[in-house]
């Protein structure tokens, strides 16, 4: 067996790291730690360290580590059918019956799902079906994407350009002109404190309305967003945000793509955060809980009134060319399989509600009394802190000082896992759905600890 320090200088010196401060890595100076087990919703590393995982990896691992029944069912997909493409065509038991299952769950008006990789691959087959329909539609112009800033949707240049935080964009020549944002719907960080949150939200629908109004509505094909606002601070929208932003679009004809990759199958305490906030979205994006990061694999969910342009069109012009080698692969399909009949089985969307309000509960009870917390706030299994250098009037820590990653830092030291949101101090956490009372309420005595020794 390798020694700790032949791995660790084989990472730093052979593995291109993702999202990471590349050269303090390489020179030895960026944490390394090497993942080796995990149950529950703790992980252990090589050095035997068990950590409260308070961000289920990339909020993903939903139902937690070490779920036997979906690591036998990939291995039992793996020994009678590793692989089988879905073009023209092709089918496995897995794939189609994870797309009975997913649409199942999915709202009543959408039809179809198409699988793929990751969140960023679903969200650039998002943009191309949009185009795609546009142009069987007859409006070649048609095509602009509105996004928010702080709105997270991928890494690629389509997404990436989506996602509206300046470090994916910083020396990438992104945004792609085709992308334009629009506020971000975060009432924390309103840009006048005195305002209320009905007077937010219109001031938001103002703004969106005078987007399009600038850019034409004829130009612009789609409206794209995450239920909650997820990588971009864990913001829940303001009161009456969603129903408003709707009736402008349809106003506009412009279509609704609603990135549930964070959101879907169950961390709001509902399916689809779709249902939870009574959207009607033209497209789905689903990844991370479709098979809890067992896999990967992720999906575009199409809506009927798409559908059938979409057919139409590959009727009048041949086949879609549209398609990823790995589509459906039969082994994150049966992952999918596994994970959904566990979430079932378990009840677990109903615990990641009841828990997460929990959690939401103790951490505003641990933190919110502290000078240097703004706010606590959360939906489901989702849980914010936003720190501040002054309360009233609000004052925000200069970026410089990383004082969020600070108090990630020393909650790390207690065996807790959170997340410094990248544009903030926002402490971030998304447990897995199995997160047990117990453990939630360490989650907040940690947090509480933390900010205490760092402010
Ligand atoms: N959309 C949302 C809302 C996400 O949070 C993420 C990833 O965190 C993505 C898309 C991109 O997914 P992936 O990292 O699997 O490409």
């Amino acid at each position: 067996m390798l020694t700790n320090d032949q791995l660790a200088k084989w990472d730093r010196e052979h593995f291109f790291h993702p999202s990471t401060h590349l050269g303090q890595f390489a020179r030895g100076e960026a944490p390394q730690r090497i993942i080796t087990g995990g149950e529950g919703a703790t992980i252990v590393d090589r050095d035997g360290t068990r950590l409260l995982d308070g961000f289920a990896g990339l909020y993903c691992v939903n139902v937690g580590y070490g779920r036997a029944e979906i690591a036998d069912a990939i291995a039992e997909q793996a020994r009678e059918l590793a692989y089988y493409h879905a073009y023209a065509g092709h089918g496995t038991e897995a794939a189609i019956t994870l797309a009975r299952m997913v649409m199942e769950r999915a709202p009543d008006h959408m039809a179809r799902v198409y699988f793929g990789l990751s969140g960023s691959d679903a969200n650039e087959t998002n943009i191309k079906l949009v185009w795609y329909y546009n142009n069987i539609l007859g409006r070649p112009e048609k095509k602009k994407i509105i996004s928010r800033w702080r709105g997270y949707h991928g890494s690629g240049l389509m997404t990436g350009s989506m996602t509206g935080l300046d470090l994916f964009h910083r020396k990438f020549d992104l945004p792609l002109a085709q992308v334009i944002h629009t506020e971000a719907p975060y009432f924390y960080r309103r840009p006048d404190t005195a305002m209320s949150e009905a007077a937010f939200t219109a001031h938001l629908v103002a703004e969106l309305e005078a987007l399009i109004a600038r850019e034409g509505a004829d130009t612009i094909a789609a409206f794209i967003g995450e239920p909650v606002l997820g990588t971009g601070g864990l913001v829940p929208p303001p009161a009456g945000y969603w129903e408003a932003v709707q009736e402008v679009l349809a106003r506009h004809d412009i279509l609704l793509i609603a990135d549930e990759v964070v959101t879907g199958f169950g961390r709001l305490g509902s399916m689809f955060g779709s249902q939870h906030y009574g959207l009607k979205p033209d497209l789905i994006t689903i990844a991370k809980g479709l098979t809890s990061a067992y896999a990967p694999l992720s999906g575009s969910i199409v809506s009927q009134r798409m559908w059938d342009v979409l057919a139409r069109g590959t009727d009048e012009n041949g086949v879609m060319g549209h398609g990823w080698t790995y589509s459906a692969h039969p082994i994150g399909a049966a992952a999918g399989v596994a994970n959904l009949a566990l979430i079932d089985r378990l009840g677990l969307v109903e615990a990641a509600g009841r828990v997460g309000a929990h959690l939401n509960t103790c951490m505003a009870e641990a933190v919110g009394d502290h000078p240097n917390v703004g706010e606590v706030r959360g939906e489901g299994m989702l849980c914010a802190v936003e720190l501040v250098a002054e309360r009233d009037p609000r004052r925000f820590f200069d970026a410089s000082e990383g004082v969020g990653a600070k108090v990630v830092g020393a909650m790390l030291r207690h065996g807790v896992i959170a997340r410094a949101m990248p544009q903030g101090d926002i402490i971030g956490l998304a447990p897995p759905f199995c997160l047990t009372v117990e453990e939630a309420e360490r989650i907040a005595g940690v947090t509480a600890r933390a900010i205490t020794e760092v402010l």
